[in-house]
């Protein structure tokens, strides 16, 4: 066992010291969304026991919580409309590392990165990587049940929780756990693991306080490339033939399958780098693959083959990253794109225009007709602005519009809500990975029946009787 430093737990200093002055409020106002919070009050508390006196003290005022991590939120999930702001940045740290079993036990609040420099540090790998790894909390990735570039082959957050401690409205601290048996008959299977609950519950019926994961041993080595291609449908035919190769076995073995269209290497290439992406690219495949040390030859040889045989592809301006620091590199150029698009969305805020991001998925076999579709109505609506980039391995590109003023944003919210409906009607959802905020209630009537979303609600009164936590998360307020 490894024992990393824990903060400090202070005096239980009272959980219903609540600051107020608002030069600190101000920055729990905002998130990576374009929304604005108004909290009254901000608690930031050093421990579980904190946490659940501040919530049955709220609970018994009727005073709204809204938990934060470190509000890299697209969907103003983190931010209060009113009530109190609880951030968890106090409780930083790993609590435990068991090495024979690969597990380890960390506190919420800590920064999802330094959490998995943490277990590397020990030859240990935690998979789940949100671009915004530096940006968010352990406990907001639980909360919104985040994924990543990798989610291709290891999945998203849940199926790495093994169990969450949380901090309840009646006050009380518990551990939830995973069963861990074979086969189960007891009750409703949709019910039998409560850790599951937490996942994608966004603040909505506890705090996650501390978070217990799975770890797998770290990959010796891996591979990332990028593959140029002269359009978005020729990458998307590259990306059907991994996955198939994948899948069949003897090819290629991805981790993930990206998409970056003309704009995103735009931007990539507007980036201080010495990276060059070609001019006569208009799409790219982002791909990793893991190897044993000294194996890269193979693997790099089947990409090769598999990109000779594409249709489209520009095989020789094909990057290659084999070591630490240009696979690094590659990421820093990926996490631009997202990143400038937010600053340049911000800019037209006071027109009413900002960045308005999908985050839809659809069943990969349904993904290319799809995005040609709500190409042609992005054209059509003359949104001109626009980026498509990500998780295509897994049918889940994002669509960044960046709209200039109200009347654009409201043709634009047209589009996207469009596209939300056809992707559930071709068995896909309205959010993949970064949860339904405030932003996306509406769409959820698309996702789930009202017998589904009944259940939710009902789930919701359950851990949260006096309905204090996280108002106008998943559901809007009525
Ligand atoms: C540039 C950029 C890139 C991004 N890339 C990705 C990506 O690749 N994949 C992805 O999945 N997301 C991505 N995101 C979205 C975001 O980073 C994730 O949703 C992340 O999980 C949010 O974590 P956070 O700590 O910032 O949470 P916050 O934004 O603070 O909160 C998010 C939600 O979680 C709840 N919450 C937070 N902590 C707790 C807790 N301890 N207990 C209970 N509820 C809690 C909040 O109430 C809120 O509902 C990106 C964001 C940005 C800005």
């Amino acid at each position: 066992m490894v024992m990393d430093p824990i903060p400090p737990v202070q005096p239980a200093a009272p959980s219903t010291t609540v600051i107020t002055d608002p030069e600190v409020l101000a920055a729990y106002r905002e998130d990576a969304s374009s929304l604005m919070g108004a909290p009254d009050g901000l608690v930031r508390p050093t421990d579980p026991q904190e946490v659940a006196a501040a919530l049955a003290h709220a609970s018994g005022r009727g005073i709204p919580v809204t938990t934060c991590g470190l509000r890299s939120s697209t969907t103003g999930a983190g931010l209060a409309p009113r009530g109190w702001t609880l951030s968890t940045e106090r409780m930083v740290g790993l609590v435990d590392l068991d090495r024979r079993n690969r597990t380890a036990i960390v506190q919420a609040g800590t920064v999802l990165r330094d959490f998995k420099d943490a277990v590397e540090a020990e030859g240990l790998f935690y998979p789940p990587d949100p671009t915004s790894e530096r940006e968010c909390a352990v406990g907001g990735t639980v909360a919104c049940d985040a994924s990543g570039a990798r989610t291709y082959r290891y999945g998203a957050t849940h199926r790495w929780v093994r169990g969450v401690e949380v901090a309840l409205t009646d006050g009380t601290v518990t551990w939830m756990r995973r069963p861990r048996i074979d086969k189960d008959a007891a009750g409703y299977a949709a019910l039998r693991d409560p850790v599951q609950l937490f996942c994608g519950s966004e603040g909505t019926l506890g705090v996650v306080t501390k978070v217990e994961v799975d770890l797998l041993p770290l990959p010796e080595a891996y591979l990332a490339g990028l593959a140029f291609f002269g359009d978005v449908q020729q990458a998307l035919a590259f990306v059907g033939a991994a996955r198939e190769q994948d899948r069949r076995g003897g090819g290629v073995r991805p981790r993930c399958l990206e998409l970056l269209d003309g704009l995103a290497l735009q931007i990539m290439g507007a980036q201080d780098s010495g990276v060059v992406m070609p001019a006569a690219a208009g799409a790219a495949v982002f791909f990793e693959e893991e190897h044993a040390h000294g194996a890269e030859g193979p693997v790099m040889e089947a990409w090769w083959t598999l990109l000779s045989m594409a249709s489209g592809a520009l095989p020789d301006d094909t990057v290659i990253a084999s070591n630490r620091a240009e696979q690094e590199e590659l990421r820093r150029l990926r996490h631009a794109v997202p990143a400038t698009l937010n600053d340049e969305g911000r800019a037209f805020h006071a027109a009413g225009g900002r960045k308005i991001s999908t985050d839809w998925a659809v069943p990969f076999a349904q993904l290319a007709p799809f995005m040609a579709d709500c190409d042609r109505w992005l054209l059509e609506a003359g949104i001109g602005r626009v980026a498509r980039y990500g998780h295509v391995g897994n049918g889940h590109p994002h669509y960044n519009l960046i709209v200039q003023d109200a009347a654009e944003a409201a043709r634009a919210a047209a589009v996207v809500e469009r596209m939300c409906q056809q992707a559930c009607r071709l068995g896909g959802t309205v959010t993949a990975e970064h949860g339904v905020g405030k932003v996306k209630t509406g769409y959820l009537k698309y996702r789930f029946s009202p017998l589904q979303l009944a259940t939710m609600k009902a789930v919701k009164r359950v851990f949260d009787p006096t309905g204090i936590l996280a108002p106008g998360n998943i559901w809007a307020e009525e």
